[in-house]
């Protein structure tokens, strides 16, 4: 068969991997992804997408230098490199692994461009989170980096050591700085996820309760298969350069709720906020993106409403 390009994508198992992965593939892509755990429970979002027999899945992580070096050579065209521990919450418990995982792998990746000097294009995933709490919550590429827990640091250390390494050594590398996104295949460890499901089983009869932390926050909310097709148009540029993808647009997380149970038509009887154990300690108030510059020069734009999105999270359990 011949193919376009190849692309490995570190983290192909996570929710932007798996939609990554569909996306390259139907744009006659080879892809490799890379994966710590072939257990098919993890596997689950390939699965689900169709993808699992297309792609090629190596075990392996890319803080292993040796690993790196074994799977990267003049035969890839793109690297994607999404892997990493996702959640700020889990960062303040272990903030070793966030900082390994979201920095120590892009570095050994840049390493080999380095050193190997082939053509690969190097996508790295940052997150708004490590921007600070700025008084209009509106963030634009030019924004103070000001991390407030150890995921944002890991983001900030990433996205650092890309700009030096594409500004130094000509690397093409860029770092997409991604804000919240959505989907159906979100983990479930993330709010919005346990939101849906918990309603969903509050429908469904059973005796449960939604117990939330501070609802009064307020997030950029975006639909993933969107910001894939950014990340992808990011590395089809001449020239590598950062890019801010978000949808723009601000809710709290009291809007989000609202929206679950008004959908599902049940009763917010069932539903606790500000429950101490679930509130965090140090928490963005709230952040918005400024996609004006992405949406220019990228000719991308976000195509469904945060309603819609939530629409399509609850109905992919429905139906
Ligand atoms: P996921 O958590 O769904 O996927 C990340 C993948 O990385 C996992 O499937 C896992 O694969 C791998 N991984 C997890 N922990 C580690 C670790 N300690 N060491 C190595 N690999 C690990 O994340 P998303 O797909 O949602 O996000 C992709 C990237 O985008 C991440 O870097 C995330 O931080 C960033 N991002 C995402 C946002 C969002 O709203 N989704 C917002 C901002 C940034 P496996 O278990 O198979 O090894």
């Amino acid at each position: 068969m011949k193919y376009k390009k190849t692309a490995i994508i570190f983290g192909v198992t996570g929710q932007d991997g798996a939609y990554l992965s569909h996306f390259l593939l139907q744009k006659g892509y080879k892809v490799i992804g890379t994966t710590r755990n072939k257990s098919s429970t993890n596997l689950f979002r390939l699965k689900k997408l169709n993808v699992i027999k297309k792609i090629i899945l190596l075990k392996g992580v890319a803080t292993d230098l040796k690993f790196c070096k074994k799977i990267l050579s003049s035969k890839i065209n793109e690297i994607y490199y999404l892997a990493g521990d996702s959640s700020v919450i889990k960062s303040f418990e272990t903030p070793d692994i966030s900082l390994k995982s979201n920095t120590e792998g892009i570095l050994n990746i840049l390493q080999i461009l380095k050193f190997k000097r082939f053509k690969a294009r190097l996508f790295n995933a940052g997150s708004g989170q490590f921007y600070g709490n700025n008084k209009k919550n509106f963030y634009n590429i030019n924004s103070k980096i000001e991390p407030q827990s150890p995921y944002g640091v890991s983001k900030a250390a990433a996205y650092w050591l890309i700009k030096i390494y594409r500004e130094k050594y000509n690397i093409y590398c860029c770092t997409g700085i991604l804000f919240n996104h959505e989907s159906p295949l979100r983990s479930k460890e993330f709010v919005t996820k346990k939101i849906v499901d918990t309603a969903l089983k509050i429908k469904r009869k059973k005796r449960v309760k939604l117990k939330l932390g501070n609802v009064d926050i307020y997030r950029d909310w975006g639909w993933a298969p969107d910001y894939i097709k950014a990340i992808w148009l990011m590395l089809q540029r001449t020239k590598p350069k950062d890019f801010i993808i978000g949808s723009g647009k601000t809710h709290s997380l009291n809007e989000f709720v609202n929206e679950v149970f008004r959908y599902l038509n049940i009763s917010k009887k069932n539903l606790k906020t500000n429950v101490s154990k679930y509130k965090r300690k140090i928490d963005l108030k709230g952040y918005k993106a400024n996609i004006k510059e992405t949406q220019k020069i990228l000719k991308w734009k976000p195509s469904l409403k945060f309603k819609t999105i939530i629409h399509k999270m609850i109905n992919n359990e429905l139906f």
